[in-house]
């Protein structure tokens, strides 16, 4: 393992855990019996951000930077480009302290995460599809109206922000099992959560294997880490929205490069087979990129032997509910 000085620290996602504590919730970390009946024999554990406000960890990384800005910054009103889940947090965070919040979202997005966001009292902007379209109208708003920017993964305090699930999950293993994880999975787009999250596993749970998944439809940060430096890929169609991103950025990919143990990457089927399991075994309403650790575990490639404990970070449940009744029915792969 390659250690440079990164852009984000333990010590910042400390300061984060205590900063954003009375505004997030701390979500159940639980263990799955029932999924583990699909496996070999490892012990399989939750740490469930759909139930955190706004349905996402997106939430922990924008409290961070939203209760960092200056008064004066706040009272401008905040703008973010989204592809839903952190337009929600956005807005959430927003109403909460008082300001005003204009998001820009993709042509695609799902209609739950629009209406999510509008339902928090955000106006949103639907514009473009790809993550630079959103950034361009995102931009000339900033220019035009003086709002200030939330961005979703590549802000520092974001970042700490949204690692802070790893905090929690530290301290709430120990009441569940001795000896602590064997492996931590997280959900992989823009890299914001699993960059800052393998920071923090790093430094809170030195022996867990830190695992990221990302879609074989857009392989942002397995090319990067081939061509040794953060590239952009074609958007492929994955079924994944949350992890539609095409860019790897400097602040993620050297994060990843340092503290993922292992990067890999999944095909859409096994996340349909991810998300059907995750709710009629698990019990558990899990929107599709929340889905991609269970799919990678289901698809033969996490080491799921008798014994070990693995933890796979269910990072949303937002989706349309006509998406959820396809999966369900088996109508989708
Ligand atoms: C944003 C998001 C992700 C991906 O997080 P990144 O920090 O962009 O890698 C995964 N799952 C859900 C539900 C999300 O909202």
């Amino acid at each position: 393992m390659q250690f440079t000085e990164n852009a984000v620290t333990a010590k910042d996602i400390q300061n984060a855990y205590d900063l954003i504590r009375p505004y997030i919730k701390s979500t159940p970390l639980i263990r799955a019996e029932k999924l583990e009946a699909l496996f070999a024999g490892a012990e399989i554990y939750l740490k469930l951000e759909n139930m955190q406000y706004t349905g996402s960890f997106k939430a922990r990384g924008v409290a961070n930077k939203m209760l960092s800005l200056s008064k004066e910054d706040l009272a401008r009103g905040v703008t973010a480009a989204s592809s839903g889940n952190h337009a929600q947090a956005v807005a959430f965070m927003a109403s909460k302290l008082g300001t005003e919040a204009v998001i820009v979202m993709p042509e695609n997005a799902p209609t739950a995460k629009v209406e999510g966001a509008i339902g928090y009292g955000a106006q949103v902007v639907l514009y473009g599809f790809t993550g630079e379209d959103r950034d361009y109208k995102c931009n000339e708003l900033i220019e035009e109206y003086g709002y200030c920017l939330v961005h979703s993964h590549t802000d520092p305090l974001v970042i700490a922000g949204h690692a802070t699930v790893i905090s929690e999950i530290a301290e709430q293993i120990q009441g569940l099992t001795d000896g602590g994880l064997d492996e931590i999975v997280f959900p992989c787009g823009a890299g914001s959560l699993a960059s800052g999250g393998a920071l923090a596993a790093k430094s809170l749970m030195p022996n867990t294997r830190v695992t990221a998944v990302e879609p074989a439809a857009v392989p942002r940060f397995t090319q990067s880490m081939d061509a040794g430096q953060p590239v952009t890929v074609e958007m492929g169609q994955t079924f994944a929205d949350g992890l539609r991103v095409s860019k790897a950025e400097p602040i993620t990919y050297e994060l990843i490069r340092d503290y993922v143990d292992n990067l890999i990457t999944i095909e859409e089927d096994p996340i349909y087979r991810g998300v059907r399991e995750a709710a009629l075994r698990g019990k558990i309403v899990a929107e599709p990129s929340a889905c991609v650790g269970l799919a990678a575990a289901l698809d033969g490639q996490i080491d799921m032997s008798p014994g070990r404990k693995v933890c796979f970070v269910i990072t949303g449940g937002n989706m349309d509910a006509q998406v959820l009744a396809d999966i369900l029915a088996n109508r989708s792969s």
